[in-house]
């Protein structure tokens, strides 16, 4: 029988942003007791000395681009980064080659899952015009309001609607291409206004359809102050929308991609210093109701090339990208819990998971300062925050109250396990 594991002399980040010197007790794959305890024979115990504990991140939107594009990463190779970023959960996007789209290149994804991933997973299902039936594991149905990889997009209510009556959860992509230019930049080639009419769309669609036949919608990657301004809009007007941003966007702008090129090249693109500023003013208002990393991984020759493709690795610094926030007084600590965590689970309807509170499974990460991150492990090759000093590294990582990863070192085998949740709504 595995013993119970006793986390002695951590710091505790509690759901409402306290942080307390306390001790966190394991067993049997949940968060016990947290406070004062003392070491009994059936524990072990483990000093985390310096450590501040976490709940893993559950990260609702990555690419890990397999089937059909594993020079670019891979489950197996994709999980390992998420662990080591403090990536407990990922939810997989569908723009694989086959792409997701019918039930059963979902069950082989989900076979491909089972067999590789470290960590828990979710897959994102992808809209077709002829999609019957969704399999009621997917996460959501995604529509790509731009086109990525060979499927179509949906730009138009006609296309929308009947996609919004079948679906209860639906993540957007929402960039209307008919908005492209022929501009060399990418910001322009893909400008603002693309943003703007994708989400009237969105917007026109919904009232198009009676309140109970409205699926919930989630905007992916919320990168603009018009982006903001819709899910504000939208949530006070009470329809059921969920603002999702990553870590990019909350870390550069299109200076990066000005000064250091295509490694920065992301859909939607990266945009002024005011969008970011809005994007992290959402974060704290609630507005934007948490992080996915839209780790998007391209081959250093694919990022060389003259058409270099989007995308931008992410995942391996996700939970110290996003706790520096936190660190310069960018984001207060209580926004912390959800934006990494209970804001995805109440999105997706999963349960099981409160924060670090007895109770919840014990998905946890350990952080300490000035630690040393170790080799990049994507296969993009780069880690793009190098430029940002990083305070906290990722120390250990538990899943289910196992240690799975402490100091650059992967503890195996481990698999994750397929995370779906029940459409509540
Ligand atoms: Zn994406």
């Amino acid at each position: 029988m595995m013993k119970a594991v006793l986390l002695k002399n951590g710091t505790v980040l509690h759901p409402d942003g306290r942080l307390d010197r306390e001790d966190v007790l394991l067993d049997e794959g949940k968060i016990q007791k947290i406070g004062q305890i003392a070491l009994r024979p059936h524990m072990d115990v483990l000093d985390v000395e310096g450590g501040l504990i976490l709940p893993g991140m559950i990260d609702p939107h990555v690419h890990f681009r397999e089937p059909g594009f594993i020079a670019k990463e891979g489950i197996e190779n994709g999980s390992r980064a998420a662990v080591k970023g403090g990536v407990t959960t990922v939810f997989d996007m569908p723009n694989t080659d086959p792409p997701c789209d019918t039930p059963e290149a979902f069950e082989a994804k989900e076979r491909l899952f089972k067999e590789k991933s470290r960590v828990h997973w979710g897959l994102h299902y992808m809209a077709t015009p002829d999609m019957r039936d969704i399999p009621e594991r997917a996460v959501s149905v995604k529509i790509f309001m731009a086109r990525s990889s060979s499927r179509s997009a949906w730009n138009r209510e006609e296309a929308l609607l009947p996609m919004f009556r079948k679906a209860r959860r639906v993540a957007i992509h929402a960039e209307d291409e008919t908005c492209f230019t022929q501009e060399t930049r990418h910001h322009l080639r893909r400008p603002r206004q693309a943003i703007r009419m994708a989400l009237e769309t969105i917007r026109r669609t919904l009232i198009l359809l009676p309140e109970s036949e409205r699926p919930r919608v989630v905007i992916c990657h919320a990168s603009t102050l018009e982006d903001v301004q819709w899910l504000a809009d939208m949530k006070t007007r009470g329809f059921d929308v969920w603002g999702e941003t990553a870590p990019h966007y909350l870390w550069f702008t299109r200076e990066e991609e000005e000064y250091f090129g295509a490694r920065y090249q992301v859909n939607p693109p990266l945009r002024e210093v005011a969008d970011r500023d809005a994007v992290r003013q959402a974060l704290r208002d609630g507005i934007v109701d948490f992080i996915g990393t839209d780790h998007a991984p391209h081959t250093a020759a694919e990022k060389e090339s003259d058409h270099p493709p989007s995308g931008i690795p992410g995942i391996e610094w996700a939970v110290p990208a996003i706790l520096e926030l936190a660190e310069q007084r960018e984001l207060p600590w209580s926004r912390i819990t959800r934006l990494i965590s209970t804001g995805a689970v109440d999105c997706y309807g999963l349960s099981g998971y409160h924060g670090i509170q007895a109770g919840s499974t014990a998905d946890l990460v350990i952080l300490k300062k000035d630690g040393n991150p170790g080799p990049v492990i994507t296969r993009a090759g780069y880690n793009p925050y190098k430029h940002i000093s990083l305070t906290y590294t990722v120390n250990t990582v538990f899943i289910e109250g196992k240690v799975v990863y402490s100091e650059n070192k992967f503890f195996t085998p481990h698999k994750g396990k397929e995370l779906f949740g029940a459409f509540t709504g």
